[in-house]
C-alpha cells in the first residue's frame, strides 16, 4: 500500500517525459543549465536536475483543494535543475503556480525551436555556401558581371545563372522567403549591371551595393539562428524588434540601389 508521499509523486515514466520534453534543460528561463551529464561510472549518466511539483504536494504552492491523483499529474510537473528546484520551492511566494507554468510552457517552446532551427541554420548555411563564395569574389570584379545566359563561357562570372541556380535550390528545399529575396537581389543587381552596360567605359563601381545585398541575406540566414542575429544586431547597433530589424535591413539596401542608379544617371 503506498503512503500520501508516494501516491502525489510522479512516477517515473512522467519523471522521463517531463526531462525529455525540454532536453534535460533547467524550466527557468533565467538558467537554462544542461541539467544532465556522464558519470564518472562510464555505465552511467548523472542527472543534476528533478521533476518538480508547480502545485506543492505538501508544501511550497500547496492547495488543499486539488485531488489526490493530480499532484502526480504531469500537467503539474516542471523540470529544474536542483538549485532551482531548491529556489522555487523555498521562496514559493515570489515563484507562483503561473509563473512556473509559464517557465515550463516557454522552455517547451525554447526547445522546440532550437531543435528545428539549428537544423534548418545548418541546412540553409550548406546549401547557400558556394554561392554566397561566388558572391564574394565578384566584390573585387564589379565590371567582370555578366548577366547574360548568353556567354556561359567569356570572362564574366555569370551571375544570372549563379542566381537562379540558387534560387531554385532554396525553393526546392522549401526555403521560400530565402529563395524570394535571393530573386530581388538578382534582379536588382541585374538593373544595376544593364545599366554599366548601358553606359560602357564609365567607371562605376557597385561593390558597396552588392556588400548591402550580401549582408541582406546573410540577416536571412541569421534569422534561424538567435544567438547569431542578436549578437550581429549588437554589431550594427541595431535596437529594433522583430520583423522591423528586417523591414530596416531592407529599406537600407533599397535606398543605397536608389542612390547608385541616381549616381549613374549623371553619367548618362
Ligand atoms: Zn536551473
Amino acid at each position: 500500500m503506498k503512503n500520501k508521499r508516494q501516491y502525489r509523486d510522479f512516477t517515473d515514466t512522467t519523471k522521463r517525459i517531463l526531462s525529455e520534453r525540454v532536453a534535460f534543460i533547467c524550466s527557468n528561463p533565467q538558467c537554462r543549465r544542461l541539467a544532465i551529464k556522464p558519470h564518472e561510472n562510464s555505465a552511467k549518466s548523472n542527472r543534476i536536475g528533478d521533476a518538480g511539483h508547480i502545485v506543492g504536494a505538501f508544501g511550497p504552492r500547496h492547495d488543499p483543494k486539488l485531488k489526490e491523483s493530480d499532484y502526480r499529474k504531469i500537467e503539474n510537473g516542471i523540470w529544474l535543475c536542483k538549485v532551482c528546484h531548491k529556489i522555487v520551492d523555498t521562496e514559493d511566494t515570489k515563484y507562483t503556480i503561473e509563473e512556473l507554468k509559464r517557465w515550463k510552457n516557454e522552455t517547451e517552446n525554447y526547445v522546440e525551436e532550437l531543435v528545428l532551427q539549428d537544423t534548418r541554420l545548418r541546412q540553409l548555411r550548406i546549401l547557400c555556401h558556394s554561392y554566397i563564395s561566388a558572391l564574394r569574389v565578384v566584390s573585387g570584379k564589379p565590371t567582370k558581371l555578366d548577366y547574360t545566359f548568353e556567354n556561359p563561357f567569356g570572362n564574366g562570372i555569370n551571375l544570372t545563372r549563379s542566381f537562379m541556380e540558387l534560387e531554385l535550390v532554396l525553393f526546392e528545399n522549401t526555403f521560400i522567403r530565402e529563395a524570394e529575396i535571393i530573386h530581388c537581389i538578382w534582379q536588382d543587381l541585374t538593373a544595376v549591371c544593364q545599366n554599366i552596360n548601358n553606359n560602357a567605359g564609365i567607371e562605376s563601381n557597385i561593390t558597396e551595393w552588392k556588400n548591402e545585398a550580401i549582408k541582406l541575406f546573410m540577416i536571412y540566414i541569421m534569422r534561424y539562428s538567435s544567438d547569431s542575429y542578436s549578437k550581429y544586431l549588437q554589431q550594427e547597433g541595431v535596437h529594433t524588434t522583430g520583423t522591423k530589424r528586417i523591414e530596416l535591413a531592407k529599406s537600407q539596401v533599397a535606398l543605397k540601389m536608389n542612390e547608385l542608379l541616381e549616381e549613374e544617371k549623371k553619367y548618362a
